[in-house]
């Protein structure tokens, strides 16, 4: 799918709240970015506890009111799990079952040092307390890791490299083998009674719609690291990056979906047409 020349791009929202400035945002990026190619829609909803029905009709509903249009069928991240367990059992050679709670991490985190705790885009660094496990001891309350050195030493490579057309277009975005261990860590590729984890899902289904372009917000780009060491290893093409800017609220705060008063459904009951959140957004 993604070796033809079809420019294809997505819109990936969960849907755990109504969609806000940002997300439309993302969303009209996204779907400029596909022209002439073709704009995609994928529902992650691999967070069953906070996902809701009602968000996901609203969804739809807001981005048909913003004027968008997308390629059918949409795919929805509960119907892909056979997908990410293929995933998941390909790449269990480099995994290990952790039972490690956030409290463990920060207690062993803590001991040889003060002051904040190292963390990166998967959160704290992993300081690597049940590396030695095997993966046929993995329990229910067990998360799956990826043992990262021993990704790298697998693929034997020593650095990673995406392209991105919106942060220094002109050149290879790169980071080594070591800044990936102490910046990022063992990430966690399934996650307690959720069958996978937001890394390892985005990875498999940008593959599986042949998504050639990812665009997305800033906030994003330190997570790309990850999505392309995952790449690798699943023999995956990497797609090229837009990681654009946020919007913010007047105090220059990141919007969130708990801001109601940024939701779009606010704007429109309020009389604002489509055209106008265009315009505030400086589009
Ligand atoms: N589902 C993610 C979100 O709502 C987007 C992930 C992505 O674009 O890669 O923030």
């Amino acid at each position: 799918m993604a070796g033809d020349a079809i420019r294809r791009t997505r819109f990936a929202p969960s849907p755990t709240g109504l969609l806000h400035l940002g997300h439309a945002y993302a969303a009209l990026i996204a779907a400029q970015e596909a022209s002439p190619g073709q704009f995609l829609l994928r529902i992650e909803d691999i967070d069953r506890d906070r996902c809701k029905p009602e968000y996901e009709a609203a969804i739809y509903d807001d981005l048909l009111w913003l004027g968008l249009d997308w390629q059918h069928p949409v795919m929805r991240q509960t119907d892909r799990m056979d997908a990410y367990q293929d995933a998941l059992t390909q790449l269990a050679p480099l995994c290990y079952p952790c039972s490690c709670r956030r409290g463990d991490i920060r207690a062993a985190l803590s001991a040889p040092q003060e002051g904040a705790l190292p963390a990166g885009p998967d959160g704290l660094i992993y300081p690597g307390t049940c590396r030695h496990r095997p993966m046929d001891e993995t329990g229910p309350d067990d998360v799956i890791r990826l043992d990262t050195a021993r990704a790298f030493d697998a693929l034997g490579i020593e650095n990673l490299s995406f392209r991105d057309e919106c942060i220094l277009p002109d050149q290879d975005h790169i980071l080594s083998r070591d800044e990936f261990l102490d910046g990022i860590g063992d990430v966690i590729l399934s996650r307690r009674g959720m069958g996978t984890s937001y890394h390892l899902a985005v990875v498999i289904d940008d593959a599986e719609q042949g998504i050639t372009h990812i665009t997305r917000g800033k906030d994003l780009f330190d997570s790309t690291w990850i999505h392309v060491l995952l790449q690798k290893l699943l023999k995956l093409p990497t797609p090229i990056y837009h990681h654009h800017r946020l919007i913010r609220d007047d105090s220059g705060k990141r919007l969130a979906k708990r801001d109601d008063a940024r939701a779009l459904r606010h704007y429109r009951d309020d009389g604002t047409t489509p055209a106008q959140i265009r315009q505030m957004l400086n589009l």
